[in-house]
């Protein structure tokens, strides 16, 4: 009887639908919840255990056994089902996690999927608004510390408060120039978020999180849902499944490089990078709320290119590589051999791909930034 079970059980999860996780994508599920009827991956299933047992009951699909009843829900639910239930009004700002993302978005997700049932009842999905207001906690420009902060979220900008009873916000950014990326390991923060946007010609990181991933996970949808908003009258003739992927953007990789200064004779100096779509920042620190010095990507076709090594007559360390923009040879180098080649893959990816319109005014205002950084005692970190 139970071997009859466990092999029904295994031909469900080969069909189309169940053979990924039906929250995160993840082949092959290993688990399922039979109550709910759909198929996991070991992740996701250890979140339904999280929910509790009146949400979720979960069973491993080879080590437990599986009764008639069970099966039966099984088949009769399924992933293709259950998402055309509990799928069935996600907006389009929301971010649906796949396997490897952060953990808060994936538990968030599943939380909102099935504990409070977000996606079947509309109602129930306050960040797709257009007014925000909470605190968050918001870490100090210079040191480790963080303090209670109010942001508000209104007319395409995002405010922040240094005083409780403040009048004037402390700063005002715009979300046409805001990037929005969650940053856990970086941050040490299960919930944490870094904001980065351009102020005075220069990118500001600041560093939040809220003790709730519910809360952080609404800030960040909330953004979103404004942003896409904004992109939808300013493009159109786009649709909103185009204009997703601009709403926030992972970094594309992250982490300590060694870079030579403009002089060939210019030691090399530890710097943490970071490659935000096509915006290469370097800073003297993971955590600095000013980058020392930013280089636009270009296209490839446009003389921006990057190989392994060092030009001639530079000093040459370990694992270096050259990137070359019309204005200057960038030489840096990496901790390991691995860390180069994922460095130059990435750099190279970008250069690979066609500018947006978006991204002139990325390459604008990084220029104009070069242009003071240029005119001030600091002439030394820009191209000439
Ligand atoms: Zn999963």
């Amino acid at each position: 009887m139970t071997d009859r079970n466990s092999r029904r059980i295994a031909d469900l999860v080969k069909l189309s639908g169940n053979s990924e996780c039906a929250d995160c994508g993840y082949q092959p599920p290993e688990w399922a919840s039979y109550n709910i009827g759909v198929f996991l991956c070991t992740t996701c299933a250890a979140w339904h255990r999280r929910l509790g047992s009146h949400i979720s009951k979960v069973k491993s699909l080879t080590l437990d056994k599986w009764d008639d009843e069970q099966v039966e829900m099984m088949e009769m639910v399924g992933n293709a089902s259950a998402k055309e239930k509990y799928e069935q009004h996600v907006p389009a700002c929301y971010r649906i996690p796949k396997a490897g993302d952060p953990s808060v978005l994936l538990e968030q997700w599943i939380r909102a999927k099935y504990e409070r049932q977000e996606f079947i009842d509309v109602d129930k999905q306050t960040y797709v608004r257009s007014y925000l207001e909470g605190t968050l906690m918001k870490r100090a420009k210079d040191e480790n510390k963080y303090y209670q902060r109010k942001f508000i979220l209104a007319d395409n900008t995002l405010k922040y408060f240094s005083k409780e009873n403040a009048k004037e916000p402390k700063a005002t950014i715009n979300l046409s120039e805001l990037n929005v990326c969650l940053s856990p390991s970086k941050m040490s923060q299960e919930n944490g978020l870094q904001l980065s946007y351009m102020c005075d010609g220069s990118t500001r990181h600041i560093y939040v999180y809220h003790e709730s991933g519910e809360t952080i996970i609404h800030w960040y949808t909330a953004i979103r849902s404004i942003k896409l908003n904004w992109l939808m009258v300013a493009y159109p003739s786009a649709s909103a499944e185009e204009l997703v992927p601009y709403l926030t953007t992972d970094f594309v990789i992250e982490g300590w490089l060694s870079k030579t200064g403009p002089s060939e004779r210019d030691a090399y100096r530890k710097r943490w990078f970071i490659l935000d779509d096509r915006k290469l920042m370097y800073h003297e620190g993971p955590m600095d709320a000013y980058p020392r010095g930013e280089i636009f990507l270009g296209h490839k076709d446009d003389n921006y290119s990057i190989k392994e090594g060092a030009p001639r007559g530079c000093k040459d360390q370990d694992f270096s590589f050259s990137l070359t923009t019309p204005e200057r040879t960038y030489v840096m180098s990496a901790p390991t051999s691995d860390e180069r080649a994922r460095w130059i893959q990435a750099i190279n990816a970008v250069l690979e791909r066609v500018l947006r319109p978006q991204d002139n005014q990325s390459k604008m205002a990084i220029s104009e930034n070069r242009k003071s950084a240029r005119n001030s005692r600091h002439s030394w970190l820009s191209f000439l």
